[in-house]
């Protein structure tokens, strides 16, 4: 006898999309992400800038799987560098289904925020609006601001959310499935993000850096891993290099007797070993790259276009 699958069955509908987050630096992009996969995947930093890659989470809620973009900020380029995450975060915004814009509350809309209303106006996605730290701000300006904003863009709904506190979260999250079209699933449903092991493991590091070095090193670093060795004993040897443009960075890295590095070297050794499972055997370099900046191949490793000019 053969069973005959419930007449609804191929009917169950999946559905599945891109999701870039756009924002000025520092409105809380990776804040969202996390908060919305619920585990770390991207690095949140108290200072602007420093994602520098294009960086996905994935979400399964409702029948549906949404793969966030978290784009960098997009700000006026000034650098190579900083030229690079802008033009990564605008093809974000195209390759997208569904541009989510984000507004930090307690800012408002300034003059780089209405730069990125204005331009947002112009990519032909649907979108969301999304009001981010209603934790910090009264109420009356919470109206006003969100009034304001869909003045200056359409969109197809508004979110009063705070990322941190986690509020407003979950309807945003269900609001996306809804939004993102109909079709099947891009990605294994036990997959948190696609961003590869050494990569994320080069980001770790990257942290660490800036979690202790945010005074005296601002931007001008850059971790590559170079090797990843699974040993049979299932631990992992590592090996990452970290680029500075200066040898005054390099001993400002290295720190005195090796302390700085040392201690760096400890932080991230232990949460790679947390997201892998296994030991971590974890060995970094310093090395001084004069104007990595305008280096194409660390472009690339950063999962970014090099801008020609
Ligand atoms: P990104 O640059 O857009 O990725 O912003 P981050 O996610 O790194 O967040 C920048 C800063 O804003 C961090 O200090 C976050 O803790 C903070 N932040 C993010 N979301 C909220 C929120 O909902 N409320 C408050 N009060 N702070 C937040
Ligand atoms: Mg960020």
């Amino acid at each position: 006898m053969t069973v005959e699958p419930p007449a609804d069955a191929a009917m169950a509908v999946t559905r599945c999309g891109f999701v870039a987050l756009i924002g000025a630096p520092n409105v809380g992009k990776s804040t969202l992400v996390n908060a919305l996969v619920g585990s770390k995947v991207t690095i949140v930093s108290r200072k602007v800038q420093t994602t520098r890659a294009l960086i996905r989470g994935i979400v399964i809620e409702d029948n549906a799987q949404i793969i966030l973009v978290d784009t960098p900020g997009i700000f006026a380029p000034k650098r190579r560098l900083d030229r690079a995450m802008v033009l990564t975060a605008w093809s974000g915004a195209h390759d997208a289904d569904l541009v989510c814009v984000l507004l930090d509350a307690k800012v408002g809309i300034d003059a780089e925020a209405e730069t990125i209303l204005t331009t947002v106006a112009n990519v032909q996605h649907k979108k969301v609006l999304v009001l981010n730290k209603i934790d910090a701000v009264p109420r009356e300006k919470l109206l006003a601001l969100a009034k304001m904003a869909n003045e200056r863009l359409a969109v197809e709904e508004t979110f009063m959310i705070s990322a941190l506190s986690g509020d407003g979260v979950d309807d945003l999250r269900h609001a996306l499935a809804r939004l993102v079209p109909s079709g099947p699933f891009h990605y294994p449903e036990d997959q948190m993000s696609d961003a590869p092991l050494r990569h994320l493991a080069a980001e770790i590091t990257r942290e660490k850096i800036f979690r202790q070095l945010h005074q005296e090193l601002p931007y001008q670093s850059t971790v590559e891993t170079d090797s990843w060795t699974e040993r049979n004993d299932k631990s992992v040897r590592i090996e990452q290099t970290i680029f500075v443009e200066r040898e005054s960075q390099r001993k400002i890295v290295l720190g005195k007797g090796g302390a700085t590095i040392k201690s760096i070297g400890a932080e991230s050794r232990k949460e790679i070993a947390d997201i892998v499972g296994f030991p971590v055997h974890l060995f970094l370099f310093v090395k001084v790259r004069e104007n990595w900046g305008d280096d194409p191949d660390r472009y690339k490793e950063m999962g970014l276009e090099f801008p020609r000019e």
